[in-house]
């Protein structure tokens, strides 16, 4: 297969195929390299220290298959020193879940929601010990998705409306985004529809 066929069909940003090797055999590898020079995300912080760059490596990582053969990847990993803590950090790369891309790591999580660690792992090449890690991380990952805090409202009005006939007046702070009053006099009054 042409490598830009490659390239197309594996749909990762910024990354190409170089070589495919082992095609003839059970699997196939490829040697994927970056595309632009973008700067490293320092896995520590997740924030870019600039362009400077410790050390490269690489790190072999399982995608999904590709006519039933499976499929390693050869990615380039640079390293960078946090300036947080000054530690020696990999980049992070976000398509990357540990040593398999995060479509494999999908496609573990959804087999585990139907059958057991160990049939999944059979189905997959996997021993149930690496099946649980890879769900165990997703699982943790779909935690903190949850726990995100309520996002802070980007507009706020605050209203004195006549509360009743001529008389008395309510102060509404009102999310106006969401066409919600978030406080009024009374306390908060979280969710209540204007
Ligand atoms: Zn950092």
């Amino acid at each position: 297969m042409h490598l830009d066929t490659i390239t197309k069909l594996l749909d990762i940003p910024n990354y190409r195929e170089i070589e495919v090797t082992g095609s003839e055999y059970k699997n196939i590898y490829i040697v994927l390299e970056r595309v632009e020079d973008t700067p490293p995300v320092c896995s520590g912080c997740g924030n870019i220290h600039g362009r400077s760059v410790h050390s490269r490596d690489g790190m072999i990582v399982e995608d999904l298959r590709i006519s039933g053969k499976r499929v390693f990847l050869l990615v380039p990993k640079r390293k960078v020193q946090c300036v947080e803590d000054g530690t020696i950090r990999v980049e992070e790369i976000r398509w990357l879940n540990g040593r398999f891309t995060a479509r494999f790591a999908e496609q573990v999580y959804r087999l585990t929601s139907i059958t057991t660690n160990q049939e999944a792992g059979w189905y997959l090449g996997l021993d149930d010990e690496t099946v649980y890690r890879i769900d165990k991380r997703k699982l943790e990952e779909l935690a903190l998705e949850k726990l995100d805090p309520v996002p802070a409202p980007k507009h706020m009005s605050v209203d004195e409306v006549a509360w009743q006939k001529w008389h008395k007046y309510v102060t509404n702070v009102v999310d106006v985004d969401q066409r919600k009053v978030i406080w009024n006099h009374r306390g908060l009054r979280q969710g209540e529809p204007r």
